[in-house]
């Protein structure tokens, strides 16, 4: 026969051992809780630019010729009306707006110009996209259409210039019947970033539009935005075009 205070004791201890258990199986759930939340959290980010623009049902603005008569006309390597691809652009400028931007190059021709200019709001055409464009040099000049954005300063403008370069992208494959094919990866294809020309085919030392995409992206989104989720976005509208 034990004594009540020794039977108490092992009570006890048992008692103990089971609230520990418990707490050891609370802290393992809350730990599984926070590192589902965690995958689930970087995942949203991951995409979220694209994401945003999706839940937001954002539509691309209308695009608008303003097609300046001082520019030249020289063909594509293939001729007139036989570009190869678009080349994404940013200004590099965070201080000036979409008609500043078009009213230099008028000025500036002689020394690059583009097709046309995006922003949030706006997707103008002021030359030719049947000719070239000076905006890449040597050899991707023959090319390639070429558009450039400007900086935007908000979450909500960004998404939309994206929204809108992207749209305008799709729009331009399929106006010239060329496929939707990244080129940024590999140096192959009908989409292009400044950079990846600079990259594969020389003519500047340019990387943009990358280092904007990144900035904006990590300041609105918390996460860098990437010519690969920027080459998806082209994929969807280019299947809503069609
Ligand atoms: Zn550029």
């Amino acid at each position: 026969m034990i004594s009540i205070e020794f039977e108490y004791k092992i009570v006890s201890k048992v008692a103990t051992l089971v609230v520990k258990k418990q707490i050891n199986s609370l802290f393992l759930t809350v730990l599984t809780v926070l590192i589902m939340l965690i995958i689930v959290n970087v995942a949203a980010n991951a995409a979220s630019v694209n994401h945003y623009i999706s839940a937001h049902h954002y539509s691309p603005s209308t695009i608008t010729k303003q097609i300046w008569k001082g520019f030249p006309h020289y063909k594509y390597r293939h001729g007139k009306g036989k570009p190869e691809g678009v080349v994404v652009h940013e200004t590099g400028n965070p201080n000036s707006t979409i008609f500043d931007e078009i009213a230099y190059m008028k000025k500036n021709y002689r020394n690059a110009f583009v097709h046309s200019f995006v922003d949030d709001d706006h997707i103008i055409n002021i030359a030719n996209t049947d000719y070239l464009c000076w905006g890449v040099g040597y050899p991707g000049n023959a090319r390639f259409i070429q558009f450039e954005q400007i900086e935007m300063h908000s979450k909500k403008s960004f998404a939309h210039e994206v929204e809108n370069a992207a749209y305008y992208t799709a729009y331009l494959l399929d106006e010239y019947n060329l496929k939707p094919n990244d080129a940024v990866y590999d140096g192959k294809g009908t989409v292009w970033s400044h950079g990846s020309v600079a990259k594969y085919m020389g003519g500047s030392d340019h990387t943009d539009p990358v280092g904007y995409y990144k900035k904006a992206g990590k300041k609105y989104f918390h996460k860098a935005y990437t010519m690969s989720q920027f080459y998806q976005l082209v994929l969807t509208n280019y299947k809503n075009i069609e």
